[in-house]
């Protein structure tokens, strides 16, 4: 609603019936403001599932839009379940469309999941697959969340089963991109206390206080499958949904040093905690790869704005996920450099180092 000047007095009453999803204040501090279209150093984004794009015409137009970025590879993984022929069909056309470019990450199989056969099949799926090009398996949250047996029960994360596969991955050296849960307060109760209540209230169907498995229990499950398979790394998607609490994430980063982050969609948990963020990054600079998940080339202005700069108490990319404001980061350039490429370099193979500064 618009005021017109006849109509301030309506307008003013207007003021008093406003709701919280409608209030949008607009600071009066005045700070020191950057855009940053470019991210200062080449980056390889590990998290994307651009799978689709597999015409000339299409990767050309994701390789003049990464370029504008400073992109110099895109990881993409496809949507579950696109292991063999539908990892073959992306894979190729972008490896052979740009092989320096693209790189691309499989799937698990997850059908026959009940079959005595499972663990070896799926195994040997993945075997071909990396013999086709897997550069990384990406494990879905349906992992722990939502696959079930044929009784209808939850498999767990760390279930037998998938053992083989993980080894797999181990002994061929590529790395498992796996996203498991989801912010922590999708399980709380939706009241006044949610910190993420505009969220529920706009994305209901993110509610998790259904689900038949608690948070703690998928973070459990999580963290006894990284320790199960100690060769094997993991890049924990999302920082694990720990980026609320460092003190806690760093704890398991210490016992387990196959664990790898993520930073997509955390921003807006490390952006409020800039001095303790900013730490942790250095402590863990060899351990956190730049990921984004959704690929929108508006919003990655604002990752380099965090990561790179000291710009202070602005907004996070999408209000409902924080109404707070955040903070840059600051990031000394050694740690810019290992987040934006050189841990991507060290970790997933295949990946062309010559096109990045040493
Ligand atoms: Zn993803």
């Amino acid at each position: 609603m618009r005021c017109i000047l006849p109509l301030v007095a309506a307008c003013g009453l207007w003021g008093q019936s406003l709701s919280f999803e409608e209030y949008e204040p607009r600071s009066t501090l005045v700070t020191e403001q950057r855009h940053v279209p470019r991210a200062k150093y080449p980056f390889v984004d590990v998290h994307l599932h651009q799978t689709r794009c597999v015409t000339a015409q299409c990767l050309d137009g994701l390789l003049k839009d990464m370029d504008a970025l400073n992109m110099a590879v895109m990881v993409n993984s496809p949507v579950r379940g696109g292991g063999g022929a539908r990892f073959r069909e992306f894979s190729e056309a972008q490896k052979g469309h740009a092989p320096k470019r693209f790189a691309a990450f499989t799937n698990l199989e997850e059908t026959g999941l009940d079959d005595p056969g499972y663990a070896e099949r799926a195994a040997r799926l993945l075997e071909d697959d990396i013999r086709a090009g897997a550069q990384g398996l990406k494990v879905w949250k349906h992992f722990g969340m939502g696959l079930k047996d044929a009784g209808g029960k939850r498999i767990p994360l760390d279930d037998p089963r998938f053992d083989r596969a993980f080894e797999t991955c181990g002994r061929r050296g590529i790395p498992v991109l796996i996203h498991t849960a989801d912010p922590k307060p999708f399980w709380d109760p939706m009241d006044r206390f949610n910190e993420r209540w505009l969220e529920l209230k706009t994305h209901p169907r993110r509610n998790a206080s259904a689900l038949d498995v608690t948070w703690e229990t998928l973070i459990a499950e999580q963290r006894r499958l990284f320790a199960k398979h100690p060769r094997t790394r993991f890049i924990n998607a999302h920082f694990g949904w720990m980026a609320h609490d460092l003190g806690e994430l760093g704890r398991w980063m210490e016992k387990l040093p196959n664990m790898y982050l993520e930073i997509a969609a955390i921003l807006g948990e490390l952006g409020r905690q800039p001095r303790a963020a900013r730490a942790f990054f250095i402590r863990f600079q060899d351990r956190i790869l730049f990921g984004k998940d959704t690929w929108n080339t508006a919003e990655y202005p604002y990752y380099f704005r965090v990561l790179e700069t000291a710009d202070e108490y602005f907004d996070h990319l999408r209000r409902y996920q924080a109404y707070w404001k955040v903070y840059g980061l600051d990031l000394p350039d050694e740690v810019l450099r290992k987040v934006y490429y050189r841990n991507a370099l060290r970790i997933i193979p295949g990946l062309d180092a010559s096109a990045f500064p040493n």
